[in-house]
């Protein structure tokens, strides 16, 4: 079965840990360049972006992850992960120093993080995901957990949209006339070897995504 890495620095590394465990994958924790080197594939955890961002550069592993990322490596980011992942920040922070946060990029997406805005700090909702294995009759939703979590507001050309999610009515922005629209933001997406989504299928028991991410390793999805 294929060596998975979990990005250890900062983030939910152990709930990524037991849900690739329980789809029968091995796991490292990886800290360090030459741990980096010896796995098929990596998650990048939820987490705090800006930290993470940080700590990459500390480790020596920003640029290791950049190479390998560019060279194919299959990566899934959850949330911090998916922000991890894009090109673009669509509102990155700055430090004390003014410095933005940069990311790792390699997948052709904008995010905004804490899109969902202070009165939806986290929230519970059940989506239709394509690309998930049917396990007989009609597919089951996701239900997916959204904590501070990043939305896509742009996806370039070469990366397929998973999984959309309606805004909550509080987080939506408000138009005209202060009438409300209904607005619907991409939430998982994919780009080849790369899979990020918004919320934590790490946290709510649900396998079927780091199935679909072994399947990516494995050349099979
Ligand atoms: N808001 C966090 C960030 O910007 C992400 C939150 C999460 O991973 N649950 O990194």
């Amino acid at each position: 079965s294929p060596l998975i890495g979990i990005l250890a620095l900062q983030g939910d590394v152990r709930e990524h840990a037991r849900a690739l465990e329980s789809c029968g994958a091995r796991v490292v924790a990886v800290r360090r360049p030459a741990e980096l080197a010896a796995v098929d594939g990596l998650v990048l955890p939820g987490g705090e972006s800006t930290t993470i961002d940080k700590l990459t550069r500390i480790f020596g592993l920003r640029e290791p992850l950049r190479e390998r990322i560019q060279a194919g490596l299959p990566v899934y980011g959850s949330c911090a992960g998916m922000i991890l992942l894009a090109e673009n920040i669509a509102d990155p922070a700055t430090d004390q120093a003014g410095n933005a946060q940069q990311t790792l990029g390699g997948l052709d997406i904008t995010v905004r993080r804490n899109a969902f805005g202070r009165q939806v700090d986290s929230f519970e909702t059940e989506l239709h995901f394509t690309q998930l294995a049917p396990e007989g009759g009609p597919e089951r939703a996701v239900h997916a957990v959204f904590i501070r979590a990043p939305w896509v507001e742009r996806v370039g050309r070469s990366v397929q949209v998973l999984a959309s999610v309606e805004v909550p009515a509080e987080a939506r922005p408000a138009a005209g006339n202060g009438r409300i629209e209904p607005v619907v933001r991409a939430v998982a997406v994919r780009s080849q070897h790369l899979l990020a989504t918004s919320f934590h299928p790490e946290v709510t028991g649900e396998r079927r995504i780091h199935e679909l991410f072994i399947r990516m390793i494995r050349g099979e999805a």
